[in-house]
């Protein structure tokens, strides 16, 4: 039986600096789960002498402790253990995730808990995959480009995937051969906790992974502006995300990786194959996780022969899910994080309609009579590009339907003026696939599928204001390595 009870989820309280867990002082933030809204734990707020300890941590770690220079095989021989002690540990990580993020327990367990060994194994395995380079100069010389670690890199992770997105900044961090020091979200702050114990239980040395627990604005951003941090990464939104570049520019110009927001749409053709299967897939990608995804597939821009068909069997099929607490096991749709996004979601729906926007279904919040926020999966249609809900990422399980004649005006209405982190293309004709691939500003294109894989190799991350760099694949490890330059006279 899958079901658990929340009560019975110890939350481990304080940072995890030096290889142990720190008791707080000072400020704490209470802690609610989603599920419905009781607060169940709070953190200790890192002030910025706390963000201090744990950043001095972690560079005397890269500096003294030797997995900076260790064999590569090595790190990712430790690693490995790592992931294998977070499979082995799955039922009880499982918990700690769902219990007070948005995550059903049916997914984390078959999905974010494994997702997160495998992020970890795939990252190992390129920990030996690093070459410099030999240059052309004249024969008397000796030229080389090497590649070094950074240093210390500072993960800043939101609440939507709280264990599996740490591991995406984590691990690739951690190959290369740095030391990192992570800030969750305040809003679902414990499961990394336990990921930094298990890693010291693998044998990461002390110090080379720290946790601190506080606020983005004071926590965050004390973090950011280490002078000893050399890289940021980030996942959230974008206004967070320029916060966040200001305040390392501001600090010591260091390096960023940023994964933003979307408004990500879906262009449906005429003879796109499949409609009931293509709807189910429509529906999945906008209400997956409430809508709480940043790629997200939240506008559908469907040609107008098939605009009915297709957008009456999404609303069916987006009338088959089941929310609920994420502690049961039949939940199959979440939570919304927090009141104040559900107050949100609210805000830009109500605009859109008072705009002009028609409720094909949905609109409104779910009754809960266990607490928390549900909001139903909700489809507007009647939208312009000026509509709210079409501009505006919502992180919530609404879509916008709008229908086009042409393929030019298709692809004009897919542009959006400010995101571009993913787009899905659906036709049986390659040529147009593959016209449309080429124009679509958009960091990934899906066709005839909308969503990741299990191949880690792909890159993941935005053009245009969803961000800069990638999280997944070489680049994201590589962006963790600096380049030297070396020049030697061999005449001398
Ligand atoms: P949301 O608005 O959905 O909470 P954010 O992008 O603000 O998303 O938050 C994502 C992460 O960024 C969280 O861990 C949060 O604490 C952190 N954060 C928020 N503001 C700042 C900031 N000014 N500096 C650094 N980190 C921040």
């Amino acid at each position: 039986m899958l079901d658990f009870d929340p009560d019975t989820v110890p939350a481990p309280s304080g940072h995890f600096i030096d290889g142990a867990l720190v008791p707080g002082e000072g400020e704490r933030l209470e802690v609610r789960r989603a599920s419905d809204g009781r607060i169940y734990a709070d953190i200790p707020v890192a002030s910025a002498e706390t963000v201090d300890r744990a950043v001095r941590s972690a560079d005397l770690a890269f500096r003294t402790s030797g997995w900076a220079i260790s064999a590569p095989r090595d790190r990712a021989r430790l690693l490995g253990r790592w992931a294998d002690l977070i499979d082995a540990h799955r039922d009880e990580l499982a918990r700690l995730e769902s219990v007070g993020s948005t995550r059903p327990i049916a997914e984390t367990r078959v999905g974010d808990i494994p997702a997160t060994a495998e992020t970890i194994r795939f990252f190992a395995e390129l920990a030996d995959k690093v070459s410099g380079e030999v240059a052309a100069t004249r024969a008397d010389h000796l030229g080389m480009v090497i590649r070094e670690p950074i240093g210390v890199v500072a993960a800043i992770t939101p609440w939507n995937f709280p264990i599996s997105l740490s591991a995406w900044k984590i691990a690739p961090a951690l190959a290369a051969g740095n030391a990192v020091v992570l800030k969750p979200s305040e809003l679902t702050p414990f499961s990394v906790m336990r990921l930094a114990e298990l890693a010291v239980e693998a044998g990461l040395p002390p110090g080379i992974l720290n946790v601190v627990q506080g606020a983005g604005r004071e926590t965050g951003d004390a973090l950011c502006r280490h002078p000893l941090v050399g890289k940021i990464t980030f996942t959230g939104s974008s206004r967070t995300g320029a916060e966040i570049m200001a305040a390392g520019a501001m600090s010591g110009v260091k390096p960023v990786t940023l994964e933003l927001g979307g408004k990500s749409p879906q262009v449906v053709f005429a003879d796109a194959p499949d409609l009931d299967r293509l709807a189910r897939l429509i529906a999945r990608s906008f209400i997956g996780n409430a809508g709480q995804v940043c790629v997200a597939g939240t506008r559908l821009i469907v040609h107008r022969s098939i605009e009915a068909a297709l957008t009456g069997r999404i609303a069916a099929a987006a009338a088959e899910v089941k929310a609920g607490p994420t502690w049961r096991a039949d939940t199959s749709f979440s939570p919304i994080i927090s009141e104040r996004q559900g107050a949100r979601i609210e805000a830009i729906v109500g605009a859109s309609v008072a705009a002009g926007a028609e409720v094909v279904t949905g609109g409104g919040r779910l009754p809960a009579d266990h607490g928390g926020v549900y909001y139903q999966p909700t489809i507007l249609a009647s939208v312009s590009a000026e509509t709210p809900a079409v501009v505006e990422e919502v992180f919530g399980p609404v879509l916008t339907v709008q229908s086009f004649e042409t393929e030019e005006e298709a692809l004009g209405l897919a542009d959006h003026p400010v995101y571009g982190l993913a787009a899905g293309i659906h036709t049986a004709d390659l040529n147009r696939a593959l016209r449309a691939v080429r124009r679509l500003q958009a960091g990934t294109v899906w066709v005839n599928r909308y969503g990741r894989s299990g191949d880690f190799i792909l890159p993941t991350g935005g053009y245009k204001q969803s961000g800069i760099g990638k999280d997944l694949g070489r680049e994201a490890f590589e962006a963790n390595l600096k380049s030297k330059t070396v020049l030697m006279d061999l005449s001398a």
